[in-house]
């Protein structure tokens, strides 16, 4: 230990924050266990916390002089806000700095899922193409179709400007209609799921988008729908996912998350209609330091100018006293 600030980061987290960090902090790492084992003394010194994944209450409570909580992601659905919050500590997270990566992943995996890509590939590897022949067509592609997006923020306009020159329809349903943007507006996810035949999810994990993409929806979109999630897994019923995509209720659909990863429900391995990737949508090296760089910085900032860079808008944006 040291006279520095004290800044702990309990589990795993790009080795550029640590490297970042170290050049201005005293680096404490903690076990990701289930609760916090570190001993009085050093908790009362933490007073920044740098975490990937999740900072519960439980663990808040566990370090009374933290002042700021820098989340790696711009999604901070893992961390108590309301409990930050209440306790004047500020919870940063990393917008905007992965937009492009995310957007770029969402139109891969729309393409991937309407048009077989890697299955064609895996076709090619093993030696098919020489002997059974071409790979089969694809039952659906882009051209034409109806594009819906769930979530219009930061990442769900990027999307929708990449979707432009693919000369397909696009409409969006958020709570808020954003006027100035000249895609169509729905007023209700069930009214867009009827409108469109693909549907892409890039909405927050929150109490309101719990299950909403459900048989309902799923139906709505229809055999020729498509239904791709690059938001949170939280967001889909798995049930009526696989039951709609197993019976022909829906065409496909693209996972790049999942309601408790790293599991995947089985039902979805077994489907040839599903294209599944292991929450990589920011998962570049350049993107993934740029996020790195946003988590340390939002700390120096915070410790050395008295304001965080990216605070989020449910905790406050000035230091305590
Ligand atoms: P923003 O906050 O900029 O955008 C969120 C959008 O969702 C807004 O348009 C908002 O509009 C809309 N929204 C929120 N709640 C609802 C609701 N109940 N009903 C309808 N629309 C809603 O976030 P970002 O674009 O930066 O990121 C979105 C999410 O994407 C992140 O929170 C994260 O969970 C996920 N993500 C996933 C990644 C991956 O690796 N797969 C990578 C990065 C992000 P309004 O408030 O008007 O409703």
């Amino acid at each position: 230990s040291d006279n520095r600030i004290a800044v702990l980061i309990p589990g795993k987290i790009h080795p550029r924050v640590l490297e970042r960090l170290g050049g201005h902090f005293d680096v404490i790492a903690a076990d990701r266990s289930e609760s916090p084992q570190i001993d009085a003394g050093t908790a009362a010194r933490v007073r920044g916390i740098a975490v990937a994944g999740g900072f519960n209450a439980a663990w808040i409570d566990a370090f009374p002089n933290i002042e700021v909580i820098a989340n790696f992601g711009v999604g901070y659905d893992g961390i108590d806000v309301s409990h930050a919050a209440s306790k004047g500590i500020v919870v940063t997270n990393t917008p905007d700095v992965l937009n492009d990566e995310v957007a770029d992943t969402a139109i891969a995996l729309l393409l991937n899922t309407l048009r077989l890509f890697p299955q064609a590939e895996s076709w090619l590897r093993e030696g098919r193409w020489a002997n059974e022949g071409p790979f089969p067509l694809s039952p659906f592609s882009l051209k034409g179709r109806r594009v819906g997006i769930y979530g219009l923020g930061r990442i769900g306009q990027e999307i929708a400007k990449r979707l432009e020159p693919f000369k397909v329809k696009i409409g969006y349903h958020t709570r808020t209609p954003r006027k100035e943007l000249a895609y169509d507006y729905y007023p209700s996810l069930k009214a867009m799921a009827e409108a469109v035949d693909t549907l892409i999810s890039i909405v927050p994990k929150t109490a309101e988008t719990h299950k909403v993409i459900d048989a309902e929806i799923l139906s709505a979109l229809g055999p020729q729908g498509v239904f791709i999630n690059v938001g949170r897994g939280w967001s889909v019923d798995d049930d009526a996912l696989i039951a709609a995509l197993g019976n022909g209720t829906l065409g496909a659909a693209g996972l790049d998350v999942f309601y408790d990863e790293p599991n995947v429900p089985a039902g979805y391995l077994s489907l040839p209609n599903v294209s599944l990737l292991p929450h990589v949508a920011s998962a570049s090296v350049p993107t993934r330091n740029a996020m790195a760089d946003l988590v340390a910085d939002n700390l120096i900032e915070w410790f050395g100018k008295g304001a965080a860079l990216t605070p989020v808008p449910e905790t406050p944006v000035k230091p305590k006293g």
